[in-house]
């Protein structure tokens, strides 16, 4: 599958329309103008690729939302050589977005299918994370800890602790917080002990499932 003109013209309009609802941070909309999501989504979905929706992909899950990846990643305030771990690989697609960045990323994706075809996906691109694990992201990544950021893809029915605990100080969790909606909700890392909380809005997520490996 190739990136075309065509590609890339309809990526220009998909970052104006990003613009116009809210999304001002450059790194942010220059990475979404970048990556071609098309290569992202099984090929029946390509004509959509770039339009501000989520999609179906494998194993029940979706491709989460343009503005939803730009308004995450915004959140976590991502810079170059940030370390951030990613609960929710999926796609993929939110992982590129913040390799292109120039994040140091982990990221964790409980379907096992999913979890292959991104390993395999990555190894072709020019991006690599630094790791994929196959595992239940409620537990975080202990082994790598701590994190600049830590974001949730999936709709979390309750914040999970460990994610809290691998924060470093001043470190962000980004995390939707519901059941059959979710608010958008940033906990920051002031101290060893304390964390300030901020929401952002209503969103809709497929759920972050636990225990189910
Ligand atoms: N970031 C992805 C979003 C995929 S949807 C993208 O841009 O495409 C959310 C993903 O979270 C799904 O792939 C789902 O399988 C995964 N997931 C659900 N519960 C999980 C858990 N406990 N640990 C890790 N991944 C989980």
């Amino acid at each position: 599958m190739k990136d075309t003109f065509t590609h890339k013209g309809m990526r220009k309009k998909l970052v104006e329309t990003l613009e116009k609802k809210g999304i001002t941070n450059p790194a942010v909309l220059q990475a979404i103008n970048t990556i071609p999501r098309h290569l992202f989504m099984d090929s029946g979905f390509i004509d959509h690729a770039y339009v501000d929706k989520a999609f179906p992909i494998a194993a029940d899950q979706t491709i989460s939302q343009p503005y939803t990846v730009a308004r995450q990643t915004e959140l976590l305030e991502v810079v170059k050589g940030s370390k951030i771990l990613e609960i929710g690989t999926g796609s993929g697609y939110q992982t590129a977005v913040l390799l292109e960045i120039g994040a140091v990323v982990y990221s964790i994706e409980r379907q096992n299918k999913l979890f292959k075809k991104a390993e395999i996906f990555f190894k072709k691109q020019k991006y690599t994370p630094k790791k994929l694990i196959f595992g239940d992201g409620y537990i975080g990544l202990e082994t790598e800890a701590p994190f600049d950021g830590i974001v949730v893809t999936a709709g979390a029915p309750f914040v999970p602790k460990p994610l809290l605990a691998q924060l470093k100080i001043g470190g962000k969790l980004v995390i939707p917080v519901g059941e059959k909606s979710q608010i958008m909700t940033v906990f920051t890392r002031t101290s060893q002990t304390a964390f300030d909380k901020e929401t952002f809005g209503e969103f809709r997520f497929v759920p972050l499932l636990e225990n189910k490996n």
